[in-house]
């Protein structure tokens, strides 16, 4: 039978990909193999997947092809999102692959593994619903300060655009308990910071009615933790996004002053186009809510622009929104047609020149609004998580509650440590600062 000693592991995607990534490494050391970053000495190579973007999905499409021609010996699986989405079919275009793991099977990866070796043939687990069986506490982290947390999984908004409901089902919380009781654990290893991921984080508890708490109980919950510095979450869905979750935000010293508030459009037509279930007037009532509570909070945002029939007329709304808003974390994307979306059936009738054109000014925009939040922040003191030493190797690297890298001088015994920084300039992305 083969041996399996060491292997390599491509994570692509969002960081609820990464986490599951995390969760992979840690079964396969406990299993004995040792993680390579030398993709050519692997006996095992897995390809943790996204399929949110066309241009993601033939990345490594390219990269797996490309392998069949090289590796005969070493194991080769695909994970995550494109092995939910295309299931077997990806045995029929890259016929070298011996297994594909969906989203909500990656606790099978020891078994789907045993499979393989015993039986020499190709091994499929994609199933459609998330069972909470995961064993979270074996993830094997990078990071020694910052983690991810699981909190929920899927998705049950069905944005005409998006994959998420497909590749990973139906919204499934995990039990406050058992999330408790990994940030105990996180914090008692000397992690400062916690994320709590989720498709929708804003959701969690809706499932499970009987547990009697939702997203802001949670927070309370694990903001009494001892030693958590930092709770952070992403990702939020605005219909969600309540006022007992902004008075969280507003009274819990551990919850960081940030909220994701994806708007994607800012047309009406384009929102309901895109279900997303909340009008412009409706989302800026909730921004304003918002920062009447938490008059400190800086707000991110996910942009889709040239969505199909979306006219000139529609994307300056978005562009005037972004400006009035003024966000300062944007994630800003141009449309690309998913398939098995309900979008996909639709014309994507806007040309990738104006779809970059559009994009190119969102970018000077968002660009113009960064240096100018920067330049306020000019002689005033932050807060710093100090989490490494910068290239340079000479500085400190590390970011304010409000998600802002801050570099600056001082001693590397300070990482890990709250730091008190002033400001004293910008450059392009980061501050510049002194203790
Ligand atoms: S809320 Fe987010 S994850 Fe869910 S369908 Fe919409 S875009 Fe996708």
């Amino acid at each position: 039978m083969r041996q399996l000693n060491k292997f390599f592991l491509r994570t692509y995607g969002c960081q609820m990909n990464e986490l599951d990534s995390e969760i992979m490494v840690g079964l396969l050391e406990k299993r004995g193999l040792q993680r390579t970053s030398q993709e050519d000495e692997a006996d095992l190579i897995i390809f943790n997947t996204c399929s949110i973007r066309d241009l993601a999905e033939r990345k490594v499409m390219g990269k797996i092809g490309k392998l069949g021609s090289k590796s005969k010996q070493a194991m080769i699986g695909v994970t995550g999102c494109m092995a939910m989405a295309k299931k077997e079919t990806l045995f029929k275009k890259l016929p070298h692959i011996d297994f594909i793991i969906g989203t909500n099977n990656i606790s099978d990866l020891n078994t789907v593994l045993d499979e393989v070796l015993e039986t020499g043939k190709p091994a499929i687990r994609t199933d459609d619903q998330f069972e909470e069986n995961l064993n979270y506490l074996v993830a094997k982290r990078d990071d020694p300060l910052k983690a991810f947390v699981s909190i929920i999984r899927g998705c049950d908004k069905f944005c005409t655009y998006c994959v998420v409901p497909y590749t990973r089902g139906q919204e499934v919380s995990r039990p406050p308990e058992s999330i408790e009781e990994e940030c105990r654990q996180l914090v008692d290893q000397g992690y400062k910071e916690i994320t709590l991921l989720g498709q929708n984080v804003n959701s969690y508890g809706k499932d499970k009615l009987e547990w009697n708490c939702k997203f802001h109980d949670l927070l309370y919950r694990l903001d009494k933790i001892p030693g958590l510095a930092r709770i952070r979450f992403m990702t939020s869905h605005p219909v969600d996004i309540t006022r007992e979750l902004m008075l969280a935000i507003r009274d819990l010293p551990s919850v960081c002053e940030f909220v994701h508030f994806p708007l994607q459009a800012g047309s009406n037509r384009i929102l309901k186009k895109m279900h997303r279930i909340y009008t412009v007037e409706q989302y800026l009532e909730k921004v304003s809510l918002l920062r009447e509570i938490v008059p400190n909070v800086s707000l991110g945002t996910d942009i889709i622009v040239g969505f199909p029939t979306e006219t000139e007329e529609e994307f300056q709304q978005t562009y005037d929104l972004f400006k009035e808003i003024g966000y300062s974390v944007a994630f800003l994307f141009a449309y690309s047609a998913r398939k098995g979306t309900p979008a996909f059936r639709w014309k994507d009738d806007i040309s990738e020149e104006v779809k970059n054109s559009r994009l190119q000014r969102l970018l000077s925009l968002y660009e113009e609004i960064a240096s100018e939040e920067k330049k306020k922040m000019l002689g005033s003191t932050v807060e710093v998580l100090v989490e490494r030493q910068n290239r340079d190797e000479v500085q400190l690297k590390g970011r304010t509650r409000c998600w802002k890298k801050v570099i600056f001088s001082g001693n590397d015994q300070l990482i890990g440590t709250l730091q008190q920084v002033q400001i004293t300039g910008y450059s392009h992305q980061t501050l510049l600062g002194k203790l």
